[in-house]
């Protein structure tokens, strides 16, 4: 598995055909969109960090498909990269995106109070909630392209903008390279923690170059608000808690992410957004909010009913295992979230969330009885 996406220039010897990479088993977005006469136009362009269209796709290209989730198959290595790629990019995020259009705007909404509901989601179905984003700090280059020096300085910002917080935000940074092997996987198990770069999604992407260099975990003291520095994104902000009350979660969610910001924009480091994309990340499929949120929950019998995949996606909600992305279910318990990121704002997707976990568990119990949830179908949302 290769640990990088770098490629040289001599590829500029060969013609656009002899270079054009074989996706005739692919199943991606990339690969639907990657035809060669995009491959021609982009091939040797490149961003002023110096990101090309083949760092952009060799994660698509070394990835063919996936088992739960249709992937994107490809990343951007720095802001520019979707302007410079934009024919790449533009089909990638409409096909990914539900028809999302290159002249749509994004909605942005982190006013928790919006949220109806949301705080009696049934903790004996739901074990955990969780809500997450992503943000980019501008003038960086992204993971899967930064160097070591750019990555440290993200590190060195993070920890000093974090250290600020304070009352129930009051927390501490822990640098992968202080843990032991045996403390990193307890937070790993206990889902604080991202996992090690074992994802050969993020490998091939160049994310898990130089590990565990500048990488880390800050938390609050009770662990309920969390922040990933350099995984996937410069920086991961999570809520969480145990139980099913995401209407708190959310709070504590938009509360910390605006404090946050303010501290980085007042010292001069504003986050990536534009009124087109919204919040600017590595994976196009984060694009507009960042944001999943989503529940742990219990679906024994829903999740064997025939109809599983199109409650989920009438709902317009996503699965995945309670390990992480690449994980299947363990015992009948999910990664339930929301699907659509960008177009729809933050308030929405969870509302999204709290309404299809709330029917999903009543349906589970309905089907733990022997009884029937045909009449229970949701409509397509
Ligand atoms: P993301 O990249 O969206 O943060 P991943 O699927 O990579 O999510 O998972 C990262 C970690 O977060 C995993 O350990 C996963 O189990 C944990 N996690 C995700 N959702 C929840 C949840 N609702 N409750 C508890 N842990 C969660
Ligand atoms: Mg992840």
């Amino acid at each position: 598995m290769p640990f990088g996406n770098t490629h040289n220039k001599y590829k500029l010897n060969f013609s656009q055909e002899e270079e054009y990479p074989d996706l005739t088993k692919h199943n991606n977005h990339m690969s639907k969109a990657l035809t060669l006469d995009i491959y021609k136009k982009l091939r040797d362009k490149e961003t002023p960090s110096g990101f090309t269209l083949d760092d952009v796709i060799q994660t698509g290209v070394d990835n063919p498909g996936h088992p739960f989730i249709m992937t994107v198959g490809c990343v951007a290595g720095d802001e520019e990269s979707y302007d410079v790629f934009k024919d790449l990019f533009d089909p990638v995020i409409q096909d990914r995106h539900g028809g999302y259009k290159p002249t749509d705007k994004h909605k942005t909404d982190l006013n928790h109070e919006n949220l109806k509901g949301g705080d009696d989601l049934d903790p004996n179905y739901v074990i955990s909630s969780r809500v997450r984003t992503g943000r980019s700090i501008k003038g960086y280059t992204l993971p899967p392209h930064c160097s070591r020096g750019e990555r440290r300085a993200i590190e060195k910002l993070s920890i000093t903008a974090l250290n600020s917080l304070s009352g129930e935000f009051k927390g501490k940074y822990y640098p992968l390279v202080n843990m032991s092997d045996a403390e990193q996987q307890q937070l790993i198990d206990d889902h604080f923690l991202f996992d090690k770069p074992v994802s050969p999604l993020l490998l091939a992407a160049g994310m898990g170059r130089d590990w565990p260099d500048a990488r880390g975990i800050w938390h609050n003291d009770n662990k309920t608000f969390l922040v990933w520095v350099n995984e996937e994104d410069h920086l991961r902000v999570i809520s969480m808690e145990k139980g099913g009350n995401m209407k708190e979660v959310f709070r504590r969610f938009c509360v910390g992410l605006q404090k946050i910001e303010e501290i980085f924009k007042k010292a001069g480091h504003p986050f990536s957004w534009n009124e087109h994309l919204g919040y600017v990340l590595t994976c196009p499929s984060n694009l507009g909010t960042g944001l999943r949120g989503g529940v742990h929950v219990k679906l024994p019998n829903l999740s064997k009913h025939a109809k599983f995949e199109e409650i989920l996606s009438r709902l317009r909600l996503q699965k995945r295992g309670t390990g992480g992305v690449d994980t299947a279910a363990v015992g009948a318990v999910y990664d339930v979230s929301n699907a659509d990121r960008l177009g729809s704002s933050e308030v929405a997707q969870v509302q999204l969330v709290v309404d299809g976990v709330k029917l999903m568990v009543e349906m589970e119990k309905k089907l733990e009885k022997g009884g029937s949830v045909d009449d229970m179908i949701p409509a397509q949302k």
